[in-house]
């Protein structure tokens, strides 16, 4: 039987679409999935001077992302650092941006916000009234 490439896993868990690839997947003891990726094609370029970084390492960053198969996910995003050699440069070391991933310092995916978002616009004036009703019986 063939071995599942990333390019399968990150169809199905549409992680293509936050231009990551899986390295790698474990289901929690805490009912959670947790999916290890890359970023592809990390922005090497320098917040500050805007000039070419040298890899350095990588920090792990982990996000909440949309449920997968009903199971909550949480990302464990590798994301690149960089060195600055400009002389001139106040910064020595940077992130590469994720921000196509998730906003700074947030917890959550982009995608999660918009799905969360999407949910709570399901909540409709019918389904309130029914709710509302349910409490007035009682
Ligand atoms: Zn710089």
């Amino acid at each position: 039987m063939a071995e599942l490439t990333s390019d399968v896993a990150d169809t199905i868990c549409r992680t293509v679409e936050l231009g990551v690839t899986i390295t790698g997947a474990a289901v929690g003891a805490d009912d959670r999935t947790h999916i290890f990726c890359e970023v592809l094609d990390p922005d090497r370029r320098c917040p500050d001077c805007n000039m070419a970084g040298q890899p350095r390492d990588r920090v792990a960053r982990v996000l909440t992302d949309t449920p997968a198969v009903g199971h909550p996910v949480l990302l464990h995003v590798a994301v690149p650092r960089f060195v600055c050699h400009t002389s001139d440069c106040s910064r020595s070391v940077f992130r590469a941006r994720i921000d196509h991933i998730a906003r700074a310092r947030a917890v959550v995916t982009t995608r999660t916000e918009r799905w969360i978002l999407q949910r709570l616009t399901f909540i409709t004036d019918s389904d309130i009234l029914d709710f509302a009703c349910c409490d007035l019986r009682v």
